[in-house]
Protein backbone atom coordinates (compact mmCIF):
# COMPACT_ATOMS: atom_id res chain seq x y z
CA UNK A 1 0.00 0.00 0.00
CA UNK A 2 1.49 3.09 -1.33
CA UNK A 3 1.15 5.88 1.30
CA UNK A 4 2.83 9.03 0.50
CA UNK A 5 1.81 11.15 3.45
CA UNK A 6 4.66 13.25 4.52
CA UNK A 7 6.43 12.28 7.77
CA UNK A 8 8.67 14.50 9.60
CA UNK A 9 11.53 12.76 11.77
CA UNK A 10 13.29 14.22 14.20
CA UNK A 11 15.60 12.02 15.57
CA UNK A 12 19.39 12.75 16.77
CA UNK A 13 20.53 9.27 16.74
CA UNK A 14 21.87 8.45 13.12
CA UNK A 15 20.84 4.61 13.04
CA UNK A 16 17.36 5.29 14.39
CA UNK A 17 16.91 8.36 12.17
CA UNK A 18 18.04 5.87 8.70
CA UNK A 19 15.81 2.83 10.06
CA UNK A 20 12.69 5.05 10.51
CA UNK A 21 13.41 6.45 7.25
CA UNK A 22 13.80 3.45 5.36
CA UNK A 23 10.85 1.65 6.11
CA UNK A 24 8.68 4.61 5.86
CA UNK A 25 10.07 5.75 2.60
CA UNK A 26 10.12 1.41 1.41
CA UNK A 27 6.24 1.50 2.43
CA UNK A 28 5.62 4.44 -0.20
CA UNK A 29 6.00 7.27 2.67
CA UNK A 30 7.73 10.95 1.81
CA UNK A 31 9.90 12.16 4.99
CA UNK A 32 11.69 14.83 6.33
CA UNK A 33 14.49 14.27 8.99
CA UNK A 34 16.06 16.90 11.52
CA UNK A 35 18.79 16.08 13.88
CA UNK A 36 17.68 19.42 16.07
CA UNK A 37 14.54 20.33 17.48
CA UNK A 38 15.43 23.92 16.47
CA UNK A 39 15.60 22.35 12.53
CA UNK A 40 12.17 20.33 13.56
CA UNK A 41 10.24 22.82 14.54
CA UNK A 42 11.89 24.96 11.26
CA UNK A 43 10.75 21.93 8.81
CA UNK A 44 7.59 21.53 9.95
CA UNK A 45 6.77 25.31 9.92
CA UNK A 46 7.88 25.25 6.67
CA UNK A 47 6.44 22.00 5.08
CA UNK A 48 3.16 21.28 6.84
CA UNK A 49 3.82 17.40 7.36
CA UNK A 50 1.20 14.94 8.08
CA UNK A 51 2.64 13.65 11.49
CA UNK A 52 5.79 14.37 13.06
CA UNK A 53 7.31 11.77 14.70
CA UNK A 54 9.49 13.26 17.64
CA UNK A 55 12.57 11.97 20.01
CA UNK A 56 12.31 13.54 23.36
CA UNK A 57 16.10 13.35 23.95
CA UNK A 58 17.52 15.47 21.56
CA UNK A 59 20.75 17.80 21.67
CA UNK A 60 19.67 21.24 21.52
CA UNK A 61 16.44 20.92 23.37
CA UNK A 62 13.86 17.98 24.39
CA UNK A 63 11.24 16.69 22.49
CA UNK A 64 8.16 18.01 24.70
CA UNK A 65 9.91 21.31 25.00
CA UNK A 66 9.46 21.03 20.79
CA UNK A 67 5.98 19.66 20.93
CA UNK A 68 5.13 23.32 22.70
CA UNK A 69 6.93 24.94 19.84
CA UNK A 70 4.57 23.38 17.39
CA UNK A 71 1.71 23.49 19.34
CA UNK A 72 2.51 27.47 20.06
CA UNK A 73 2.70 28.42 16.11
CA UNK A 74 -1.01 28.69 14.28
CA UNK A 75 1.11 26.97 11.18
CA UNK A 76 1.51 24.04 13.41
CA UNK A 77 -0.89 23.53 15.85
CA UNK A 78 -2.83 20.96 14.27
CA UNK A 79 -0.08 18.88 12.93
CA UNK A 80 0.18 15.91 15.14
CA UNK A 81 3.01 14.79 16.78
CA UNK A 82 4.13 11.13 18.05
CA UNK A 83 6.61 10.92 20.70
CA UNK A 84 9.29 8.59 19.64
CA UNK A 85 11.40 7.32 22.59
CA UNK A 86 13.40 4.88 24.23
CA UNK A 87 11.65 5.71 27.52
CA UNK A 88 9.49 2.75 27.60
CA UNK A 89 8.08 3.26 31.21
CA UNK A 90 4.40 3.18 31.47
CA UNK A 91 4.72 6.83 33.95
CA UNK A 92 6.88 8.50 30.69
CA UNK A 93 4.24 6.93 28.62
CA UNK A 94 1.36 8.98 31.04
CA UNK A 95 3.54 12.09 30.93
CA UNK A 96 4.26 12.05 27.28
CA UNK A 97 0.44 11.74 26.69
CA UNK A 98 -0.21 14.30 29.56
CA UNK A 99 1.87 16.57 27.79
CA UNK A 100 0.09 16.76 24.72
CA UNK A 101 1.81 14.14 22.15
CA UNK A 102 -0.89 12.22 20.32
CA UNK A 103 0.73 8.72 20.59
CA UNK A 104 3.69 7.35 21.24
CA UNK A 105 6.12 4.64 19.76
CA UNK A 106 8.50 3.02 21.47
CA UNK A 107 12.68 2.62 20.37
CA UNK A 108 13.49 0.41 18.90
CA UNK A 109 10.99 0.59 16.65
CA UNK A 110 9.08 -2.55 15.50
CA UNK A 111 10.12 -2.15 11.93
CA UNK A 112 7.58 -4.84 10.95
CA UNK A 113 5.05 -2.84 12.66
CA UNK A 114 6.38 0.68 12.40
CA UNK A 115 4.60 1.69 9.14
CA UNK A 116 1.08 0.10 10.42
CA UNK A 117 1.34 2.08 13.64
CA UNK A 118 2.34 5.58 11.55
CA UNK A 119 -0.77 4.96 9.08
CA UNK A 120 -2.91 4.64 11.99
CA UNK A 121 -1.91 7.87 13.35
CA UNK A 122 -1.54 9.43 10.40
CA UNK A 123 -5.79 7.80 9.78
CA UNK A 124 -6.28 9.21 13.31
CA UNK A 125 -5.61 12.66 13.14
CA UNK A 126 -7.89 14.99 12.86
CA UNK A 127 -8.58 17.06 9.09
CA UNK A 128 -8.04 20.69 9.62
CA UNK A 129 -7.71 23.31 6.86
CA UNK A 130 -4.25 24.05 6.78
CA UNK A 131 -2.79 26.64 3.73
CA UNK A 132 -0.92 24.66 1.50
CA UNK A 133 3.21 25.84 1.28
CA UNK A 134 4.62 26.00 -1.84
CA UNK A 135 6.01 22.65 -2.84
CA UNK A 136 9.80 22.55 -2.89
CA UNK A 137 10.97 21.52 -6.77
CA UNK A 138 12.70 17.92 -6.46
MN1 LIG B 1 17.73 11.23 21.05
Amino acid sequence: MMAGELILIVEDNEKNLKLARDVLQFRGYRTLEARTAADGVALAQAHQPDLVLMDIQLLDSDGVTALGRLRGDAATAAIPVVALTAFAMKDDRARFLAAGFDGYLAKPIDVRQFAEQVQLFCERAPRVERPMPPRPQE
